[in-house]
């Protein structure tokens, strides 16, 4: 069997590979150009996700630039507040928690694609797809058109496919937050390499760590009514960030604003809330990854959460008759899980951008409670190993 990727983000590629694995001929599409994938700053990745990444990549290669994932948490007096330490995750789930660049784990997944003979063609952005009897039909924005008898669409949260598939869903919502942050080299006094510094401030929360290669990344949420357009993202909207940020955490502790002070070029990541979709595929045709179910970045799980439906479909598509009833095995399994996290991830978001006097008394109060809590309520998340789990390739 024949099939179509569309999208070489983190879940394309490591699709592609997947499918290769199991014997069938891929081609990936992604729109970007070859030069322009580097986008994006850094993500959290956790032990689900990267106990699957293993079968794809060496993922000692992403600590080569890393940071950690433990976090410890700061109130506004700068007093520290918590601890959640994630330095037991390697005994207990076989990977710990780490924030690594986006644009390396895609890279490392496509230059093992590319290994593996995966033909990737950039530059092909979907413009609409046509199912007809025995297969899927994919065009391409550059006249280019392609047939195959199925097609996995890996093109992200504002996915073309899912348009084409479901004209009447509604669109992802701006949430009025943008992620926004940097990786940077700090003057002065370092920040120690070991775990990510969040302080929830007078007025607004910000995040930073060390990186292994001593640098700092840091991130914030920045509240803005109105959505960016692309433009606006890389001129005026820099300018307006910085002078918000620099105003929301002048009275916090005094590194929050000197590493916004000393800040270049920061990046700037619209928040979107995907409505969750009532269904991910047709018969010939199945979403993936952040098409099917974006989730907020605030838990960290977009990138992980892809990779599990890359590997639970290809496992679906080995044991199933076709694909209609392979995209229908996949679905019922996944979406149980996957609602959950996006939900809890939605919660974590508002509790980071809204503080109120009253709830941040008994946030500090709590806080010690919660982690013990929250170290028990991602137990299933990062315990995850599909049923019957036989990653191709491990
Ligand atoms: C530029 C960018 C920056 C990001 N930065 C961050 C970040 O800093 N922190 C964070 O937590 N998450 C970030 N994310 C989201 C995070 O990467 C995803 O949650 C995660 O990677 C899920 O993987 P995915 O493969 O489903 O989607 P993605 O990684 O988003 O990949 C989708 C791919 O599809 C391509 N594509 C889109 N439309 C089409 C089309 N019509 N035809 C063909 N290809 C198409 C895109 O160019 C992209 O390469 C970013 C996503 C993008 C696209």
């Amino acid at each position: 069997m024949n099939a179509i990727i569309t999208g070489a983000g983190i879940a394309g590629p490591a699709m592609a590979i997947a499918l290769k694995r199991l014997g069938m001929g891929v081609t990936l599409y992604e729109a970007r150009e070859d030069n322009e994938m580097g986008g994006g700053v850094f993500l959290g990745l956790t032990p689900n996700g990267l106990n699957i990444l293993k079968a794809f990549i060496d993922t000692g290669l992403l600590r080569n630039h890393y940071t950690a994932g433990t976090m410890e948490f700061y109130n506004a007096r700068n007093k520290c507040i918590g601890r959640l330490d994630t330095r037991d995750q390697a005994r207990k789930y076989g990977a710990e928690t780490i924030q690594v660049k986006r644009a390396r784990v895609g890279e490392l997944l496509r230059q093992e694609a590319a290994r593996e003979g995966i033909d990737i063609r950039y530059g092909h952005r979907l413009r609409c797809l046509r199912e007809r009897a025995g297969g899927v039909e994919a065009s391409f924005d550059n006249g280019h058109s392609h047939a195959a008898a199925f097609l996995i669409a890996c093109d992200g949260i504002h996915s073309a496919c899912r348009s084409a598939l479901f004209p009447e869903a509604q669109k992802p919502v701006y949430t009025q937050q943008i992620s926004t942050g940097a990786m940077m080299r700090l003057n002065g006094p370092q920040l120690p390499f070991g775990a990510i510094k969040m302080t929830f401030g007078q007025r607004g929360f910000f995040a930073c760590a060390a990186s292994n290669q001593g640098e700092v990344w840091w991130f914030s949420n920045f509240h803005r009514e109105k959505e960016p357009d692309k433009n606006e993202i890389h001129a005026a909207l820099q300018k307006e960030i910085k002078a918000q940020l620099l105003e929301i955490h002048q009275n916090d502790p005094a590194h929050i604003p000197e590493i916004i002070r000393q800040t270049g070029e920061m990046f700037a990541y619209p928040v979107y809330e995907m409505p969750l979709l009532p269904r991910w595929h047709s018969r010939r045709v199945c979403l993936i990854g952040d098409a099917a179910h974006a989730t907020a970045p605030h838990t960290g799980q977009g990138a992980s959460l892809a990779l599990e439906d890359v590997i639970v479909l290809s496992q679906c598509l080995n044991s199933s008759p076709n694909t209609a009833e392979a995209f229908a095995r996949f679905q019922q399994a996944r979406k149980p899980r996957v609602e959950k996290i996006v939900k809890q991830a939605r919660k974590v978001g508002s509790a980071k951008s809204k503080p109120n006097p009253i709830a941040t008394f008994f946030r500090d109060l709590m806080l010690r409670h919660f982690i013990r809590f929250e170290k028990k309520k991602m137990d299933w998340v990062y315990r995850y190993q599909p049923d019957g789990m036989e990653i191709p390739g491990n």
